[in-house]
């Protein structure tokens, strides 16, 4: 090897990696031709490795032409570096644009369905008056739902409770909340204060005032010396918790086979307020719920003395409460699931 030859050689890599790094399209290409050309095992190493073979008094020269080569080769991978992180910088700023005044997406938040906050109003308002949540089933045997609420299977009251029967002879989804009553009764000592909000059923057509599937929430009330002064001073403190202090409340008479005397409840209407409007059918009264003094064949059932104790019971449907507080004309939306309807109460 003699000196003209290696150092054409070192020439013609230096030429071709000035090259190759001038043409690397990003910098991971300058990474590989610096390992390639410079690094420890490169193409640079091996054209040296030829310099064992040159006279001793030659190398020092061939020393340092391999030393501008590499001096060259490094200044153009770094200005090829350089430019590159320029418009790789650029390119990555593109990729990751973001647009600042780009609206906000809202956090959407959940809320009670309006049955269900229409019972936690009822608890807390009776709860105040020391009344416990009981839960009841909502698959019922025709004993309890019926038989021991006074309604024998002949009796003509079965026929404002048009029943669903499940498949197990005798079972049935309940009608009404009342057989919580007799559950109450039997698991209970007295003084009982109880309420019972849960969901019923019933063979209906379903229209704006009727479903197939409503709730209820049923209150009991029994010790010794209860009576329909208690259930009236009661009821009325539940209308101004719930529709404002001043409302003037009123009791008609009513029929339930499990209460005698049995009563309508109703508050001044919530609209017009007393003189009349279509939302009240022109009487100025709206009828909030139903209640009356425990039949005591019921309290019988409820393994309760009617000659030691007496007792009240009401019931009421949270829709129609909803309904009457907000001026809801169709019952169907409770269970329609629409959020436009469901997003408005909180
Ligand atoms: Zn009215």
């Amino acid at each position: 090897m003699e000196l003209a030859q290696l150092t054409r050689d070192l020439d013609a890599l230096r030429d071709e990696a000035l090259a190759q790094a001038a043409a690397a399209p990003d910098s991971a290409s300058v990474d590989a031709i610096e390992t390639d050309v410079l690094g420890k095992k490169g193409r640079l190493t091996g054209v040296l490795r030829g310099i064992g073979a040159l006279p001793v008094e030659d190398r020092p020269r061939v020393g340092a032409v391999a030393n501008t080569v590499r001096a060259a080769i490094e200044a153009a991978l770094a200005e090829r570096r350089a430019n590159l992180r320029g418009s790789e910088l650029a390119a990555r700023l593109e990729r990751e644009r973001i647009d600042v005044t780009t609206p906000g997406r809202p956090i959407r938040r959940g809320t009670l369905h309006p049955s269900i906050e229409a019972m936690g109003d009822i608890a807390r308002i009776f709860g105040q008056f020391g009344f416990v949540v009981h839960e009841s089933p909502e698959i019922e045997d025709d004993q309890t739902n019926f038989q021991m609420l006074n309604i024998p299977p002949d009796h003509p009251a079965r026929d404002l409770w048009d029943t669903l029967y499940v498949d197990v002879p005798g079972r049935l989804l309940r009608t009404h909340t009342s057989p919580g009553q007799i559950r109450v009764m039997q698991a209970m000592e007295p003084p009982i204060r109880a309420l019972l909000p849960g969901r019923c059923f019933r063979y209906e057509a379903v229209d704006a005032s009727h479903g197939f599937e409503f709730f209820q929430v049923e209150g009991i009330m029994v010790d010794e010396g209860t009576t329909m002064a208690d259930l009236k001073g009661l009821l009325d403190e539940f209308a101004r918790a719930m529709f404002g202090a001043g409302r003037k409340t009123r009791f008609r008479p009513g029929y339930y086979p499990f209460t005698e005397p049995s009563v309508a409840f109703d508050v001044e209407c919530l609209v017009c307020g007393g003189p009349g409007c279509p939302a009240c059918g022109r009487s100025g009264w709206m009828t909030i719920l139903g209640a009356g003094m425990i039949h005591p064949v019921v309290l019988r059932h409820g393994g309760l003395d009617p000659e030691r104790y007496q007792g009240f019971a009401f019931g009421m449907g949270p829709e129609r409460i909803k309904m009457l507080k907000h001026g809801i004309t169709d019952l169907r939306l409770f269970m329609e699931n629409d959020l436009r309807f469901l997003e408005q109460f909180a």
